[in-house]
């Protein structure tokens, strides 16, 4: 392909207006045809992921190839409704007249991706593309190369070019696909990242989705079910060895419960991941040496309570707790996005609250009570993204709700309906009635005599 780019994106131009792809049929043609190259390669992607991140099977099968598949599954269920025009109500100035919203695609998508869940989250948003009627530019990332070619050889193997590409590469494959005109722009990735991607896009007036990350808290109120929250925080956070953008970054437990909880949770840890997950090799690993170097610079803040042992040359770094942590410390100030858990304590949730609302936005919340006056608190008193009460991650699995960040978490949410919806434009149309028309919609000429 070279990088001849702008070649590229003429001839999914083209294709793209010779209609094809507005056929319903043709897209659910292509989604069933994408879901068995995904069922049939399922054992490379598996090796894929396993080499780039050493993803286990349950792992990448949970969290990567499985939710792509019930994506597709349930946007095959209802792709036929949710393109058919709808018919909404007409107004009284419009009298005599029918309104109706047409779907329609936008044209050419370009897709860049991140590495952390480097198959689901190219793929999931191609799922919305193909099922709205676009042509669509995959670019995942360089930091995942074998998914990356994995991705690159699949789909070249079975769609052309002209309709589904897939370019590999880093900041400069970005930067030179950012220069052509595309009719929208999903990117997942950093909050910096993010930024360059919309000032590109501004440049062309492109529409974006822009699908980013930053410091997801996670309240353990006193009120909670601590063996339940244990379990469920503990998966959410070092699944994926943390690197999840919705995972809890960081804990804010109350006093009251803070040493019996930490308790626990050290015990699911273990249970969960076992003694020591740098001899077993079961733990997922830190993308790049730089990343590893990073984290491991945060383990000298607070005390460590648990964990912190790594490995070099396994890239690996164990489930770690640290506590005594203030916003101060250089964990703190950065999205984490390792297997470290600060923890912070706190005596009124007012505190907590005023402390958050400081902050940019946060891409998930996550609260532990089992009160229902504090999850209201919470929820009226705070702006993110999405998250859950009582549970961390499972958010993003459901297809009817749509996820996505705001202020510096994200502009725009997908999945299910909502990625649909994403890459249509949703075009308005009055159909007037030629039996009537009313009079006073036209001015009156000085004379008294109407213009029709
Ligand atoms: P990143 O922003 O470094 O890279 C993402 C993509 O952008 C890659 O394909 C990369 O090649 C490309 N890129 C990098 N620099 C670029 C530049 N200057 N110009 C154009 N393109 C460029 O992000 P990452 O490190 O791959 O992923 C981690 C981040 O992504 C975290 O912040 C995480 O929270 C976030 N994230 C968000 C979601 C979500 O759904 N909201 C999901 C996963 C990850």
């Amino acid at each position: 392909m070279g990088n001849n780019y702008g070649e590229l994106v003429q001839r999914q131009r083209d294709f793209f207006l010779q209609g094809k792809t507005k056929d319903v049929q043709f897209r659910i043609d292509t989604l069933e045809l994408l879901r068995k190259i995904i069922q049939t390669n399922e054992a490379e992607l598996m090796k894929a992921l396993k080499e780039d991140l050493n993803k286990s099977e349950f792992d990448a099968y949970l969290t990567e190839i499985g939710i792509v598949l019930e994506e597709i599954k349930f946007t095959l269920k209802h792709l036929r409704n949710w393109a058919k025009p709808r018919r909404v109500k007409s107004s009284m100035a419009t009298l005599g007249s029918k309104s109706y919203i047409y779907p329609e695609p936008y044209g050419i998508a370009l897709v860049i991706s991140p590495w952390n869940y480097p198959f689901q989250l190219a793929i999931a948003p191609l799922v919305g593309a193909i099922a709205a009627g676009n042509c669509a530019i995959l670019k995942p990332s360089e930091l995942t190369p074998r998914t990356s070619e994995v991705l690159q050889e699949l789909v070249s193997k079975n769609f052309p070019e002209e309709y589904i590409a897939v370019v590999e590469g880093g900041v400069e494959a970005s930067t030179a696909l950012l220069n052509e005109k595309f009719d929208y722009i999903f990117f997942t990735g950093s909050v910096a990242v993010g930024k360059v991607i919309m000032e590109a896009a501004a440049k062309t007036l492109t529409p974006v989705t822009l699908e980013l990350g930053g410091k997801s808290p996670c309240i353990v109120h006193e009120d909670a079910n601590l063996k339940l929250a244990a379990k469920r925080i503990a998966w959410g956070k070092f699944t994926n060895a943390g690197q999840t953008c919705v995972a809890p970054d960081y804990l804010y437990v109350h006093t009251h419960i803070k040493e019996k909880f930490l308790l626990v949770l050290k015990e699911t840890i273990l249970e969960l991941y076992g003694e020591d997950v740098i001899k077993s090799g079961q733990f997922t690993k830190i993308v790049s040496e730089k990343h590893f170097n990073r984290l491991v610079s945060f383990l000298s803040n607070g005390n460590s309570l648990f964990g912190g042992k790594h490995d070099l040359s396994k890239l690996t770094i164990e489930p770690t707790i640290i506590e005594n942590i203030k916003w101060e410390d250089a964990v703190m100030k950065e999205e984490i996005f390792g297997p470290i858990l600060p923890v912070m304590e706190y005596d009124d949730l007012k505190e907590v609250v005023s402390e958050i609302n400081k902050r940019p936005k946060p891409l998930a919340l996550y609260l532990f009570s089992e009160n229902e006056m504090t999850q209201k608190k919470v929820l009226n008193d705070i702006s993110f993204g999405g998250g859950c009460i009582n549970d961390t991650v499972y958010h993003l699995s459901s297809p009817y709700l749509p996820f996505g960040g705001v202020g510096e978490s994200g502009i725009g949410a997908y999945h299910g309906k909502g990625s649909f919806e994403v890459f249509s434009h949703e075009k308005s149309i009055l159909k007037q009635t030629t039996k009537f028309d009313l009079p006073f919609r036209y001015p009156t000429m000085k004379n008294g005599l109407k213009f029709i």
